[in-house]
Protein backbone atom coordinates (compact mmCIF):
# COMPACT_ATOMS: atom_id res chain seq x y z
CA UNK A 1 0.00 0.00 0.00
CA UNK A 2 1.68 3.18 -1.11
CA UNK A 3 1.91 6.21 0.84
CA UNK A 4 1.17 3.85 4.26
CA UNK A 5 3.42 3.72 7.02
CA UNK A 6 3.52 0.26 8.74
CA UNK A 7 4.97 -0.04 12.16
CA UNK A 8 5.93 -3.33 12.60
CA UNK A 9 7.22 -5.42 15.23
CA UNK A 10 9.72 -7.81 14.24
CA UNK A 11 9.48 -9.90 17.34
CA UNK A 12 11.96 -10.35 19.71
CA UNK A 13 14.98 -11.64 17.45
CA UNK A 14 14.51 -15.33 16.33
CA UNK A 15 13.22 -14.54 12.35
CA UNK A 16 10.52 -16.76 12.93
CA UNK A 17 8.66 -14.90 15.45
CA UNK A 18 7.24 -12.46 13.15
CA UNK A 19 3.97 -12.20 12.36
CA UNK A 20 2.22 -13.50 9.21
CA UNK A 21 0.94 -9.84 8.54
CA UNK A 22 4.72 -8.55 9.77
CA UNK A 23 6.50 -10.87 7.34
CA UNK A 24 4.03 -10.17 4.12
CA UNK A 25 4.06 -6.79 4.61
CA UNK A 26 8.14 -6.76 4.72
CA UNK A 27 8.53 -8.31 1.68
CA UNK A 28 5.93 -6.04 -0.29
CA UNK A 29 8.06 -2.83 0.87
CA UNK A 30 9.41 -0.28 -0.69
CA UNK A 31 11.34 1.43 1.74
CA UNK A 32 12.14 -0.64 5.13
CA UNK A 33 13.25 1.70 8.37
CA UNK A 34 14.56 -1.11 10.48
CA UNK A 35 16.24 -0.83 13.80
CA UNK A 36 19.51 -2.47 14.81
CA UNK A 37 18.49 -4.89 17.42
CA UNK A 38 16.52 -8.14 16.49
CA UNK A 39 15.92 -6.86 12.87
CA UNK A 40 19.10 -8.48 11.05
CA UNK A 41 17.75 -12.00 10.36
CA UNK A 42 14.95 -10.39 8.70
CA UNK A 43 16.14 -8.40 6.29
CA UNK A 44 16.77 -10.43 3.68
CA UNK A 45 13.15 -11.22 3.35
CA UNK A 46 12.82 -8.04 2.02
CA UNK A 47 12.48 -7.84 -2.10
CA UNK A 48 15.23 -7.12 -4.40
CA UNK A 49 15.43 -3.19 -4.69
CA UNK A 50 13.50 -2.14 -1.76
CA UNK A 51 15.46 0.81 0.05
CA UNK A 52 16.59 -0.54 3.92
CA UNK A 53 17.71 1.87 5.77
CA UNK A 54 19.54 1.56 9.37
CA UNK A 55 18.20 3.76 11.82
CA UNK A 56 20.17 2.16 14.38
CA UNK A 57 21.44 2.96 17.43
CA UNK A 58 24.90 1.54 17.66
CA UNK A 59 26.21 2.50 20.81
CA UNK A 60 28.54 5.82 20.54
CA UNK A 61 27.41 5.78 16.93
CA UNK A 62 24.26 7.70 16.16
CA UNK A 63 22.93 6.59 13.26
CA UNK A 64 19.73 8.55 13.12
CA UNK A 65 17.68 10.91 15.36
CA UNK A 66 14.43 10.27 16.28
CA UNK A 67 13.64 13.69 14.45
CA UNK A 68 15.42 12.20 11.18
CA UNK A 69 13.78 8.62 11.60
CA UNK A 70 9.77 10.29 11.57
CA UNK A 71 11.07 12.90 8.14
CA UNK A 72 12.24 10.07 6.75
CA UNK A 73 8.49 7.78 7.20
CA UNK A 74 7.14 10.73 6.65
CA UNK A 75 9.19 11.34 3.07
CA UNK A 76 8.73 8.57 2.04
CA UNK A 77 5.24 8.08 2.79
CA UNK A 78 4.70 11.14 0.86
CA UNK A 79 6.22 10.35 -2.12
CA UNK A 80 3.77 7.73 -2.49
CA UNK A 81 6.43 4.60 -1.46
CA UNK A 82 4.75 1.52 0.95
CA UNK A 83 6.86 1.78 4.27
CA UNK A 84 7.57 -0.22 6.84
CA UNK A 85 8.86 0.82 10.03
CA UNK A 86 10.36 -2.33 11.00
CA UNK A 87 10.92 -2.10 15.39
CA UNK A 88 12.59 -5.01 17.84
CA UNK A 89 9.76 -6.54 19.79
CA UNK A 90 6.71 -5.13 20.28
CA UNK A 91 6.75 -1.25 18.01
CA UNK A 92 4.83 0.34 21.01
CA UNK A 93 6.97 -1.43 24.31
CA UNK A 94 9.39 1.47 24.40
CA UNK A 95 9.83 1.31 20.92
CA UNK A 96 8.89 4.99 20.24
CA UNK A 97 6.37 4.11 18.09
CA UNK A 98 4.24 6.65 19.60
CA UNK A 99 6.13 9.35 17.95
CA UNK A 100 6.49 8.46 15.10
CA UNK A 101 2.59 7.53 14.45
CA UNK A 102 2.25 11.16 15.93
CA UNK A 103 4.80 12.80 13.64
CA UNK A 104 2.39 10.72 11.15
CA UNK A 105 -0.62 12.15 11.95
CA UNK A 106 0.76 15.24 11.99
CA UNK A 107 1.52 14.94 8.43
CA UNK A 108 -1.03 13.14 8.05
CA UNK A 109 0.28 9.75 6.78
CA UNK A 110 -1.68 7.04 7.34
CA UNK A 111 -0.34 4.60 10.28
CA UNK A 112 -1.15 1.30 10.66
CA UNK A 113 0.29 -0.98 13.63
CA UNK A 114 1.18 -4.87 13.08
CA UNK A 115 1.82 -5.74 16.97
CA UNK A 116 5.15 -8.08 17.77
CA UNK A 117 6.35 -10.30 20.08
CA UNK A 118 7.57 -7.96 23.35
CA UNK A 119 11.32 -9.73 24.37
CA UNK A 120 9.39 -8.60 27.82
CA UNK A 121 7.91 -11.58 27.72
CA UNK A 122 9.60 -13.66 25.13
CA UNK A 123 13.16 -13.59 26.55
CA UNK A 124 12.49 -14.69 30.18
CA UNK A 125 10.04 -17.58 27.89
CA UNK A 126 13.19 -18.75 25.97
CA UNK A 127 14.92 -19.39 29.17
CA UNK A 128 11.73 -20.74 30.91
CA UNK A 129 11.15 -18.34 33.35
CA UNK A 130 6.99 -17.51 33.29
CA UNK A 131 6.48 -14.10 33.58
CA UNK A 132 3.32 -15.29 35.72
CA UNK A 133 2.98 -18.75 37.53
CA UNK A 134 -0.04 -20.03 39.72
CA UNK A 135 0.33 -19.16 42.87
CA UNK A 136 3.75 -17.76 42.77
CA UNK A 137 2.99 -14.09 40.53
CA UNK A 138 -0.27 -13.08 39.81
CA UNK A 139 0.65 -9.97 37.61
CA UNK A 140 3.73 -8.62 36.22
CA UNK A 141 4.87 -5.00 35.34
CA UNK A 142 7.33 -3.91 32.99
CA UNK A 143 10.15 -0.81 33.35
CA UNK A 144 12.53 0.87 31.60
CA UNK A 145 15.89 0.49 33.24
CA UNK A 146 17.55 3.23 31.30
CA UNK A 147 16.95 6.37 33.85
CA UNK A 148 19.38 6.52 36.60
CA UNK A 149 18.05 4.86 39.90
CA UNK A 150 20.22 7.28 42.29
CA UNK A 151 18.89 10.63 40.67
CA UNK A 152 15.65 12.49 42.01
CA UNK A 153 14.33 13.64 38.79
CA UNK A 154 14.23 10.36 37.34
CA UNK A 155 10.43 9.08 36.37
CA UNK A 156 10.75 5.37 37.25
CA UNK A 157 9.66 4.95 41.16
CA UNK A 158 11.92 1.85 42.35
CA UNK A 159 10.88 2.12 45.84
CA UNK A 160 7.11 1.92 44.77
CA UNK A 161 8.12 -0.68 42.30
CA UNK A 162 9.80 -2.82 45.09
CA UNK A 163 6.60 -2.96 46.97
CA UNK A 164 4.38 -4.06 43.78
CA UNK A 165 3.86 -7.92 44.41
CA UNK A 166 4.45 -9.85 41.45
CA UNK A 167 7.43 -9.96 38.61
CA UNK A 168 9.13 -6.84 37.60
CA UNK A 169 10.48 -7.30 34.37
CA UNK A 170 13.30 -4.19 33.38
CA UNK A 171 14.28 -3.68 30.09
CA UNK A 172 17.44 -1.54 29.06
CA UNK A 173 18.57 -2.11 32.54
CA UNK A 174 22.28 -3.97 32.04
CA UNK A 175 24.05 -0.53 32.34
CA UNK A 176 23.00 0.21 35.54
CA UNK A 177 21.99 -3.29 37.27
CA UNK A 178 23.57 -2.23 40.36
CA UNK A 179 22.36 0.41 41.41
CA UNK A 180 18.58 -1.03 40.22
CA UNK A 181 19.03 -3.62 42.32
CA UNK A 182 20.70 -1.91 45.24
CA UNK A 183 17.52 0.22 44.83
CA UNK A 184 14.89 -2.15 45.01
CA UNK A 185 16.66 -4.19 48.09
CA UNK A 186 16.77 -0.86 49.81
CA UNK A 187 13.15 -0.71 49.18
CA UNK A 188 12.24 -3.81 50.92
CA UNK A 189 12.67 -6.65 48.32
CA UNK A 190 14.63 -9.29 49.82
CA UNK A 191 18.09 -9.67 48.75
CA UNK A 192 17.71 -13.25 48.19
CA UNK A 193 15.02 -12.97 45.93
CA UNK A 194 15.50 -14.97 42.49
CA UNK A 195 16.44 -12.87 39.92
CA UNK A 196 17.57 -13.68 36.26
CA UNK A 197 19.29 -12.03 33.28
CA UNK A 198 18.45 -13.42 29.88
CA UNK A 199 20.68 -11.89 26.91
CA UNK A 200 19.51 -11.98 23.30
CA UNK A 201 16.60 -14.27 23.97
CA UNK A 202 15.20 -16.32 21.46
CA UNK A 203 17.98 -15.82 19.14
CA UNK A 204 21.18 -18.64 19.04
CA UNK A 205 23.46 -16.26 20.72
CA UNK A 206 21.02 -17.20 23.52
CA UNK A 207 22.98 -16.60 27.34
CA UNK A 208 20.56 -16.40 30.45
CA UNK A 209 21.94 -16.37 34.25
CA UNK A 210 19.60 -16.99 37.43
CA UNK A 211 20.70 -15.86 40.82
CA UNK A 212 19.43 -14.03 43.55
CA UNK A 213 18.61 -9.67 43.89
CA UNK A 214 22.09 -9.33 45.69
CA UNK A 215 24.01 -11.79 43.56
CA UNK A 216 22.69 -11.05 39.96
CA UNK A 217 24.95 -7.95 38.91
CA UNK A 218 27.95 -10.30 39.75
CA UNK A 219 26.54 -13.08 38.26
CA UNK A 220 26.34 -11.87 34.95
CA UNK A 221 29.64 -9.68 34.81
CA UNK A 222 31.05 -13.25 35.72
CA UNK A 223 28.94 -14.87 32.83
CA UNK A 224 29.38 -12.27 30.11
CA UNK A 225 25.71 -11.20 30.26
CA UNK A 226 25.34 -7.35 29.07
CA UNK A 227 23.01 -5.21 26.73
CA UNK A 228 20.92 -6.46 25.14
CA UNK A 229 19.30 -8.66 28.33
CA UNK A 230 15.74 -8.68 30.20
CA UNK A 231 15.80 -9.00 33.53
CA UNK A 232 13.57 -11.01 35.80
CA UNK A 233 13.10 -10.13 39.57
CA UNK A 234 10.46 -12.39 41.39
CA UNK A 235 10.03 -16.12 42.53
CA UNK A 236 9.47 -16.78 39.22
CA UNK A 237 13.20 -16.33 38.27
CA UNK A 238 13.72 -19.13 40.69
CA UNK A 239 11.39 -22.17 39.70
CA UNK A 240 13.84 -23.77 37.74
CA UNK A 241 12.13 -24.92 34.58
CA UNK A 242 13.58 -26.62 32.38
CA UNK A 243 12.47 -28.33 29.41
CA UNK A 244 13.37 -30.66 26.20
CA UNK A 245 14.64 -34.31 26.02
CA UNK A 246 18.20 -32.30 25.53
CA UNK A 247 17.83 -30.51 28.92
CA UNK A 248 21.34 -30.76 30.73
CA UNK A 249 23.22 -31.69 27.58
CA UNK A 250 25.69 -29.86 25.73
CA UNK A 251 26.12 -29.07 22.31
CA UNK A 252 28.84 -27.68 20.06
CA UNK A 253 27.85 -26.27 17.06
CA UNK A 254 30.43 -26.00 14.12
CA UNK A 255 28.47 -24.41 11.16
CA UNK A 256 29.47 -21.22 10.35
CA UNK A 257 28.28 -18.52 12.06
CA UNK A 258 25.73 -17.20 9.67
CA UNK A 259 24.67 -20.62 9.06
CA UNK A 260 24.34 -22.17 12.92
CA UNK A 261 21.41 -19.85 14.15
CA UNK A 262 18.79 -22.87 12.64
CA UNK A 263 20.47 -25.36 14.46
CA UNK A 264 21.17 -23.67 17.42
CA UNK A 265 17.68 -22.39 17.98
CA UNK A 266 16.53 -25.87 17.19
CA UNK A 267 18.75 -27.23 19.97
CA UNK A 268 18.50 -25.02 22.49
CA UNK A 269 14.13 -25.06 22.23
CA UNK A 270 14.81 -29.00 23.04
CA UNK A 271 16.71 -27.96 26.04
CA UNK A 272 20.26 -27.91 25.26
CA UNK A 273 22.94 -25.61 25.99
CA UNK A 274 24.73 -24.86 22.97
CA UNK A 275 28.34 -23.90 22.25
CA UNK A 276 29.26 -22.22 18.79
CA UNK A 277 32.06 -22.64 17.69
CA UNK A 278 32.62 -21.41 13.95
CA UNK A 279 35.10 -23.46 12.58
CA UNK A 280 34.88 -22.19 9.00
CA UNK A 281 33.24 -18.96 7.61
CA UNK A 282 31.67 -18.39 4.29
CA UNK A 283 33.48 -15.93 1.86
CA UNK A 284 31.04 -15.33 -0.91
CA UNK A 285 33.54 -15.06 -4.06
CA UNK A 286 33.24 -11.22 -5.30
CA UNK A 287 32.88 -12.57 -9.17
CA UNK A 288 35.55 -12.11 -11.85
CA UNK A 289 35.35 -13.75 -15.91
CA UNK A 290 34.16 -17.17 -14.23
CA UNK A 291 31.11 -15.89 -12.33
CA UNK A 292 30.17 -13.07 -14.73
CA UNK A 293 30.79 -15.13 -17.93
CA UNK A 294 27.98 -17.52 -16.58
CA UNK A 295 25.77 -15.23 -15.26
CA UNK A 296 25.58 -13.24 -18.86
CA UNK A 297 24.68 -16.56 -20.61
CA UNK A 298 22.30 -17.57 -17.75
CA UNK A 299 19.34 -17.57 -19.92
CA UNK A 300 21.00 -20.64 -22.41
CA UNK A 301 21.67 -23.37 -19.71
CA UNK A 302 19.27 -26.56 -19.87
CA UNK A 303 19.76 -27.35 -16.40
CA UNK A 304 20.83 -25.35 -12.92
CA UNK A 305 22.63 -27.23 -10.05
CA UNK A 306 22.80 -25.68 -6.78
CA UNK A 307 24.22 -27.70 -4.23
CA UNK A 308 23.62 -25.67 -1.10
CA UNK A 309 21.76 -22.80 0.22
CA UNK A 310 24.99 -20.54 0.77
CA UNK A 311 25.12 -21.37 -3.12
CA UNK A 312 21.57 -19.71 -3.62
CA UNK A 313 22.59 -16.90 -1.32
CA UNK A 314 25.90 -16.17 -3.56
CA UNK A 315 24.29 -16.65 -6.78
CA UNK A 316 21.60 -14.31 -6.13
CA UNK A 317 23.49 -11.79 -4.68
CA UNK A 318 26.17 -11.91 -8.13
CA UNK A 319 22.53 -11.56 -9.89
CA UNK A 320 22.03 -8.50 -8.16
CA UNK A 321 25.13 -7.13 -8.94
CA UNK A 322 24.56 -7.41 -12.41
CA UNK A 323 21.00 -5.95 -11.77
CA UNK A 324 19.06 -8.75 -12.41
CA UNK A 325 16.77 -10.64 -10.77
CA UNK A 326 14.96 -14.08 -10.47
CA UNK A 327 13.57 -13.59 -13.97
CA UNK A 328 17.37 -14.04 -15.13
CA UNK A 329 16.70 -18.01 -14.02
CA UNK A 330 15.17 -19.18 -17.68
CA UNK A 331 11.71 -20.53 -17.30
CA UNK A 332 12.78 -23.90 -19.26
CA UNK A 333 15.93 -24.76 -17.38
CA UNK A 334 15.28 -27.59 -14.88
CA UNK A 335 16.13 -26.20 -11.40
CA UNK A 336 18.10 -28.78 -9.07
CA UNK A 337 18.39 -28.31 -5.47
CA UNK A 338 20.47 -30.79 -3.26
CA UNK A 339 18.12 -31.00 -0.36
CA UNK A 340 15.05 -29.25 0.99
CA UNK A 341 17.06 -26.66 2.24
CA UNK A 342 18.61 -25.44 -0.64
CA UNK A 343 15.51 -25.61 -2.61
CA UNK A 344 13.60 -23.19 0.43
CA UNK A 345 16.01 -21.25 -0.19
CA UNK A 346 15.50 -20.83 -3.61
CA UNK A 347 11.62 -20.71 -2.93
CA UNK A 348 12.57 -17.37 -0.73
CA UNK A 349 13.69 -15.94 -3.69
CA UNK A 350 10.63 -16.78 -5.79
CA UNK A 351 12.15 -20.14 -7.64
CA UNK A 352 11.04 -23.32 -7.20
CA UNK A 353 13.13 -26.24 -7.32
CA UNK A 354 11.95 -29.08 -10.07
CA UNK A 355 13.91 -31.55 -8.66
CA UNK A 356 15.08 -32.40 -5.54
CA UNK A 357 16.56 -36.04 -5.20
CA UNK A 358 15.64 -38.29 -2.08
CA UNK A 359 19.16 -38.49 -0.86
CA UNK A 360 21.00 -35.05 -0.35
CA UNK A 361 24.46 -35.91 -1.90
CA UNK A 362 26.07 -35.31 -4.81
CA UNK A 363 25.34 -39.13 -6.12
CA UNK A 364 21.89 -38.89 -5.07
CA UNK A 365 21.49 -35.67 -7.36
CA UNK A 366 22.63 -38.05 -10.49
CA UNK A 367 20.65 -40.68 -9.27
CA UNK A 368 17.26 -37.81 -9.62
CA UNK A 369 18.86 -37.25 -12.84
CA UNK A 370 18.20 -40.37 -14.41
CA UNK A 371 15.30 -40.40 -16.76
CA UNK A 372 16.82 -36.99 -18.13
CA UNK A 373 18.06 -36.81 -21.26
CA UNK A 374 21.55 -34.71 -20.26
CA UNK A 375 23.67 -35.45 -23.86
CA UNK A 376 25.01 -31.93 -25.49
CA UNK A 377 22.21 -30.30 -22.38
CA UNK A 378 24.30 -27.07 -20.77
CA UNK A 379 24.24 -27.54 -16.90
CA UNK A 380 25.19 -24.72 -14.57
CA UNK A 381 26.61 -26.35 -11.12
CA UNK A 382 26.87 -23.21 -8.73
CA UNK A 383 29.09 -24.16 -5.61
CA UNK A 384 31.96 -23.80 -3.23
CA UNK A 385 35.58 -23.99 -4.45
CA UNK A 386 36.43 -27.01 -2.67
CA UNK A 387 33.68 -29.28 -4.14
CA UNK A 388 33.90 -33.24 -4.48
CA UNK A 389 33.79 -33.56 -7.99
CA UNK A 390 31.72 -36.73 -8.01
CA UNK A 391 29.04 -34.42 -9.16
CA UNK A 392 30.24 -32.28 -12.22
CA UNK A 393 32.49 -36.35 -13.22
CA UNK A 394 29.22 -38.30 -13.46
CA UNK A 395 27.50 -35.16 -15.45
CA UNK A 396 30.07 -35.01 -17.63
CA UNK A 397 29.91 -38.87 -18.12
CA UNK A 398 26.55 -38.46 -19.43
CA UNK A 399 27.07 -35.92 -22.12
CA UNK A 400 26.04 -33.22 -20.91
CA UNK A 401 28.56 -29.68 -21.11
CA UNK A 402 29.21 -28.38 -17.60
CA UNK A 403 29.93 -25.28 -16.22
CA UNK A 404 31.52 -25.28 -13.18
CA UNK A 405 31.24 -22.02 -11.17
CA UNK A 406 32.72 -21.95 -7.20
CA UNK A 407 30.72 -18.56 -5.81
CA UNK A 408 31.89 -19.08 -2.33
CA UNK A 409 34.69 -20.31 -0.13
CA UNK A 410 34.88 -21.88 2.85
CA UNK A 411 37.48 -20.41 5.32
CA UNK A 412 38.70 -21.59 8.83
CA UNK A 413 37.93 -18.34 11.27
CA UNK A 414 40.04 -18.92 14.26
CA UNK A 415 38.49 -19.36 18.06
CA UNK A 416 39.36 -18.10 21.65
CA UNK A 417 40.79 -20.35 24.07
CA UNK A 418 37.84 -20.25 26.34
CA UNK A 419 35.81 -20.85 23.53
CA UNK A 420 37.21 -24.53 22.64
CA UNK A 421 37.33 -25.56 26.06
CA UNK A 422 33.52 -25.29 26.39
CA UNK A 423 33.39 -27.06 22.85
CA UNK A 424 35.55 -29.48 24.36
CA UNK A 425 33.43 -30.07 27.69
CA UNK A 426 30.46 -30.73 25.75
CA UNK A 427 28.28 -33.96 25.39
CA UNK A 428 28.67 -33.36 21.68
CA UNK A 429 29.86 -31.85 18.83
CA UNK A 430 27.78 -31.62 15.47
CA UNK A 431 29.14 -31.42 12.00
CA UNK A 432 27.03 -30.58 9.24
CA UNK A 433 30.03 -30.84 6.27
CA UNK A 434 33.46 -31.92 5.62
CA UNK A 435 35.07 -28.78 6.17
CA UNK A 436 33.50 -28.35 9.52
CA UNK A 437 35.28 -31.82 10.83
CA UNK A 438 38.61 -30.20 9.35
CA UNK A 439 38.68 -26.69 10.34
CA UNK A 440 37.28 -27.81 14.10
CA UNK A 441 39.88 -30.27 13.88
CA UNK A 442 42.32 -27.75 12.70
CA UNK A 443 41.22 -25.53 15.65
CA UNK A 444 43.34 -27.83 18.44
CA UNK A 445 46.27 -28.22 19.63
CA UNK A 446 47.70 -31.89 20.40
CA UNK A 447 46.25 -32.07 23.91
CA UNK A 448 43.07 -30.55 23.04
CA UNK A 449 43.14 -32.99 19.80
CA UNK A 450 43.02 -36.11 22.96
CA UNK A 451 40.32 -34.16 24.65
CA UNK A 452 38.43 -34.20 21.19
CA UNK A 453 37.74 -38.06 21.26
CA UNK A 454 35.90 -38.01 24.41
CA UNK A 455 33.35 -36.26 22.81
CA UNK A 456 30.16 -38.00 20.91
CA UNK A 457 30.21 -36.98 17.49
CA UNK A 458 26.93 -35.99 15.38
CA UNK A 459 27.45 -36.10 11.62
CA UNK A 460 24.87 -34.91 9.17
CA UNK A 461 25.71 -37.89 6.26
CA UNK A 462 27.67 -40.32 5.32
CA UNK A 463 30.54 -37.84 3.47
CA UNK A 464 30.71 -35.76 6.54
CA UNK A 465 31.01 -39.02 8.52
CA UNK A 466 33.62 -41.00 5.97
CA UNK A 467 36.06 -37.09 6.46
CA UNK A 468 35.20 -37.93 10.21
CA UNK A 469 37.06 -41.33 10.61
CA UNK A 470 39.84 -40.14 8.36
CA UNK A 471 40.63 -37.58 10.79
CA UNK A 472 40.72 -40.59 13.03
CA UNK A 473 37.40 -39.60 15.28
CA UNK A 474 34.39 -42.42 16.16
CA UNK A 475 31.13 -41.26 14.65
CA UNK A 476 28.54 -42.04 17.01
CA UNK A 477 25.54 -40.59 15.52
CA UNK A 478 24.12 -40.28 12.10
CA UNK A 479 21.60 -38.69 10.33
CA UNK A 480 19.71 -40.65 8.16
CA UNK A 481 17.75 -38.11 6.23
CA UNK A 482 21.07 -35.29 5.34
CA UNK A 483 19.29 -32.25 6.89
CA UNK A 484 19.36 -29.87 10.32
CA UNK A 485 15.88 -31.67 11.17
CA UNK A 486 17.45 -35.50 10.52
CA UNK A 487 20.43 -34.16 12.22
CA UNK A 488 18.12 -33.26 15.28
CA UNK A 489 16.33 -36.52 15.57
CA UNK A 490 19.22 -38.41 15.18
CA UNK A 491 20.75 -36.92 18.02
CA UNK A 492 17.63 -37.21 19.96
CA UNK A 493 17.56 -40.76 18.87
CA UNK A 494 21.16 -41.11 20.62
CA UNK A 495 20.04 -39.47 23.83
CA UNK A 496 17.55 -41.74 24.34
CA UNK A 497 20.49 -44.69 24.76
CA UNK A 498 22.86 -43.53 26.17
N1 LIG B 1 10.26 -2.88 21.59
C1 LIG B 1 11.19 -3.83 22.17
C2 LIG B 1 12.00 -3.23 23.30
C3 LIG B 1 12.94 -2.14 22.85
S1 LIG B 1 13.95 -1.53 24.15
C4 LIG B 1 10.41 -5.06 22.64
O1 LIG B 1 9.19 -5.05 22.69
O2 LIG B 1 11.05 -6.09 22.91
C5 LIG B 1 15.42 -2.50 23.95
C6 LIG B 1 15.57 -3.46 25.09
O3 LIG B 1 14.77 -4.60 24.87
C7 LIG B 1 16.96 -4.02 25.30
O4 LIG B 1 17.78 -3.13 26.03
C8 LIG B 1 16.68 -5.27 26.08
O5 LIG B 1 16.40 -4.98 27.42
C9 LIG B 1 15.40 -5.72 25.45
N2 LIG B 1 15.58 -6.73 24.39
C10 LIG B 1 15.25 -6.62 23.09
N3 LIG B 1 15.48 -7.78 22.45
C11 LIG B 1 15.96 -8.65 23.38
C12 LIG B 1 16.35 -10.02 23.36
N4 LIG B 1 16.30 -10.75 22.24
N5 LIG B 1 16.77 -10.59 24.51
C13 LIG B 1 16.81 -9.88 25.65
N6 LIG B 1 16.46 -8.58 25.72
C14 LIG B 1 16.03 -7.98 24.61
Amino acid sequence: MSGVVHLVGAGPGDPELITVRGRRLLQQADVVVHDRLGTEGLLPLCRPGALLVNAGKAPGDVAMTQDEINQALVDHATAGRSVVRLKGGDPFVFGRGGEESEACAAAEIPVVVVPGITSAIAAPGAAMIPVTHRAVATSFTVVTGHEDPTKDEEQTDWQALARVPGTLVILMGMGRLARIVAALIDAGRSPGQPAAAVMRGTTAGQRSVVATLATLADACAAAGIGSPAVVVVGEVAGLGLTAGPLAGRRVAVTRARAQASDLSVALRSLGAEVVELPAIAIEPIPGGPEIDGAIAGLHAYDAIVLTSANGVDCLFARLRDHGCDTRAIPAQALVVAIGPATAERLAENGVRADVVPERFVAEGILDALESHDLDGRSVLVARAREARPELVDGLRGRGAKVDEVALYDTVAVPASPGDIDAALAADYVTFTSSSTVRNFLGLLGPHERARADGLRVASIGPITSATAREEGLEVHVEAAEHTIPGLLSALLGDVRTV
